[in-house]
C-alpha cells in the first residue's frame, strides 16, 4: 500500500474560538490527538462534512462528586465523569477506568475513539466512557466497593441498557461491573444485567469476552501479516503492558509460533532473542505483579524497547506512547495497536514515511466492544451462546471490519487509521443526516 502525505490535504481545525473551553484542543492531550485524527478525513467525507462538527464536541458530559467514607472514618471526595460522545447510531458504549490521572480530556477523547471504533466494526452503538481520578490501590476492597457504587449511582441517571452500557477498562473488572450492575439494578427496583457488559459469566456474562479484546489483535495481526508477507510463525513480537490485552495477544501470538522477544510493564523491561515462555512469565505476573524480576531474561533500560528489533510491535498498555522520536527509532515491520490511543498524530507520518504498518486501535482492539456487544445481545434474549460460537462471531466481524478498512486505505492512499475513521465517519454521520437535527 502506498501512502500519500494526509498533513498536505487535512484543512484548518475548528476555528478555537468556536468551541467551548473544555473542548479547545489540548496540545498533544488526547482530546487534540483525536481532533488532528477528524481533520484528517474530512478530505474524504465529501457532502457527510457538513455534519462533521457534531464529532468535535461530545453529546453530553457528567462530572460528578463521588464522596465515600473512608474504613478510617474520614470522608474523601473523588472526582467522577462520564462522557457520552455521540449516539447517532445507538447507545452510548464504553469502558470505566480508575485511574490517579484521569482527566476530562481523556475521557472525552476515549468515548471518542468508541463512537469510531463500534462504527468501524458495524456494531450498533454509539461511543461513551468513563473513569474516576482515583488510584485504587489506595483504597481498601471495602472502600473501592463503596467507591464504585456511589459513582454508578451519581452517573445512574444517563446510562441503562438502552442509553449507554459501561464496560471494564484499565483498572475495573468483572467485579467492579457487577458491584455496577447490582447498583443500577437496585435503584431501578429490577435486575438489569444489560446495563454494562463484562461481566462474570455467572451473572448475565458472555463466555470468551475476558480474552475477546487480546483475541481481536491477535486476528487482525494474522491479516495483516498475510498482506505483509510475513509469516506469523517465527515472527518475533515485542509488546508493551501484559495485562488483559497484552497478556492474551502474547499467549496467542506464542501459540501461533512467534517468539515474543521483549515486554515492558509498569515494573519493568525484559529481552529474550530466543522469545520469552510467555506461560511462566505471566504465572511470573501473577505472582510478584510485573515482569520485573523474570529470571530467564534480560533487564533493559525501559527507553531501550523502543529501538529493540522485531518484526510486531504491540502497544498494549496506554495512550501516547509511540510520540515521534520514538517513531523514528523503531525497528519492526507491523504496530498492532492493542491499547487506545498510543500513537501521536505526528508519529503516524513518520511511521507511513518509514513504511512500518499500523493497524489502529479502532480496529485492533475492537475485539472487545464486538463481544460486549453479543454479551448485551444475548442479555437481552437471556439465552447464552458457547464459546465456540462466540470466537467463530468474533472472528468474523474482525475480518469484516479490516477488510473494509484495507479496502478503503488502497483506494484512497491513506493509513489504515485514516481509512477506518473514513468508514466510521461516513458511517456515524449518514445516520446523523438521515435522522436529522431535532427540533
Ligand atoms: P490492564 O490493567 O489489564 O493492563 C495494563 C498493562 O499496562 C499492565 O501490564 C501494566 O503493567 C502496563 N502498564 C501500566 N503502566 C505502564 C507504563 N507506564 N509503562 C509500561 N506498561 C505499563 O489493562 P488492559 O485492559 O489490558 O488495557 C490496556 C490498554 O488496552 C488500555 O489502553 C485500554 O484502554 C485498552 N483496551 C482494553 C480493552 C479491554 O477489553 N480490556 C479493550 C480495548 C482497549
Amino acid at each position: 500500500m502506498r501512502l500519500i502525505s494526509e498533513t498536505a490535504c487535512a484543512p484548518a481545525q475548528t476555528p478555537a474560538h468556536n468551541l467551548p473551553s473544555y473542548l479547545q484542543p489540548d496540545g498533544l492531550g488526547p482530546w487534540g490527538n483525536y481532533l488532528q485524527q477528524v481533520d484528517r478525513v474530512l478530505p474524504h467525507l465529501g457532502n457527510l462534512s457538513r455534519w462533521v462538527e457534531t464529532l468535535k464536541r461530545p453529546k453530553r458530559i457528567l462530572i460528578v462528586d463521588v464522596p465515600i467514607e473512608l474504613d478510617n472514618g474520614t470522608v474523601a471526595h473523588f472526582e467522577g465523569y462520564r462522557v457520552q460522545h455521540n449516539v447517532s447510531r445507538g447507545p452510548g458504549k464504553g469502558g470505566v477506568r480508575f485511574h490517579q490521572d484521569v482527566t476530562l480530556s481523556e475521557v472525552m477523547a476515549l468515548a471518542a475513539w468508541m463512537s469510531i471504533k463500534n462504527a468501524a466494526v458495524n456494531v450498533p452503538y454509539g461511543g461513551a466512557k468513563g473513569g474516576v481520578r482515583v488510584d485504587p490501590r489506595l483504597l481498601s476492597r471495602g472502600e473501592l466497593e463503596r467507591m464504585t457504587r456511589r459513582y454508578t449511582s451519581e452517573i445512574g441517571i444517563i446510562i441503562g441498557p438502552n442509553q449507554d452500557i459501561p464496560a471494564p477498562d484499565v483498572n475495573t473488572n468483572e467485579q467492579t461491573m457487577a458491584w455496577m450492575m447490582d447498583t443500577y439494578s437496585m435503584n431501578v427496583g429490577a435486575t438489569t444485567t444489560g446495563v454494562v457488559t463484562g461481566k462474570p459469566v455467572d451473572l448475565g456474562g458472555s463466555l470468551g469476552r475476558k480474552e475477546a479484546t487480546g483475541r481481536g489483535v491477535y486476528t487482525v495481526g494474522q491479516l495483516a501479516c498475510q498482506h505483509l508477507g510475513l509469516s506469523v510463525a517465527g515472527a518475533r513480537v515485542a509488546v508493551q503492558g501484559l495485562g488483559n490485552v497484552g497478556g492474551v495477544a502474547a499467549r496467542l501470538f506464542a501459540q501461533a509460533g512467534a517468539r515474543v522477544v521483549a515486554v515492558q510493564d509498569h515494573s519493568g523491561t525484559i529481552y529474550s532473542d530466543a522469545g520469552l515462555d510467555i506461560h511462566a512469565l505471566l504465572a511470573h505476573v501473577q505472582a510478584y505483579g510485573g515482569v520485573a524480576g523474570f529470571a530467564p531474561a534480560q533487564a533493559l533500560e525501559s527507553e531501550a524497547f523502543w529501538q529493540l528489533e522485531s518484526d510486531i510491535l504491540i502497544p498494549a498498555a496506554l495512550e501516547q506512547q509511540i510520540t515521534p522520536e520514538r517513531a523514528l527509532r523503531l525497528q519492526t515491520r507491523l504496530i498492532l495497536e492493542g491499547a487506545n490511543g498510543p500513537t501521536l498524530a505526528s508519529a503516524d507520518d513518520i511511521l507511513a514515511e518509514r513504511n512500518i504498518l499500523v493497524v489502529p486501535d479502532v480496529i485492533a482492539n475492537a475485539g472487545g466492544v464486538t463481544v460486549s456487544y453479543f454479551e448485551w445481545v444475548q442479555d437481552f434474549s437471556s439465552f447464552f451462546w458457547d464459546e465456540e460460537e462466540i470466537k467463530r462471531r468474533l472472528v468474523r466481524v474482525m475480518t469484516e471490519a479490516f477488510d473494509a478498512v484495507w479496502q478503503v486505505a488502497d483506494e484512497r492512499r491513506v493509513s489504515l487509521r485514516t481509512a477506518a475513521f473514513i468508514v466510521a465517519c461516513r458511517r456515524i454521520l449518514h445516520t446523523r443526516e438521515l435522522r436529522g437535527l431535532y427540533p
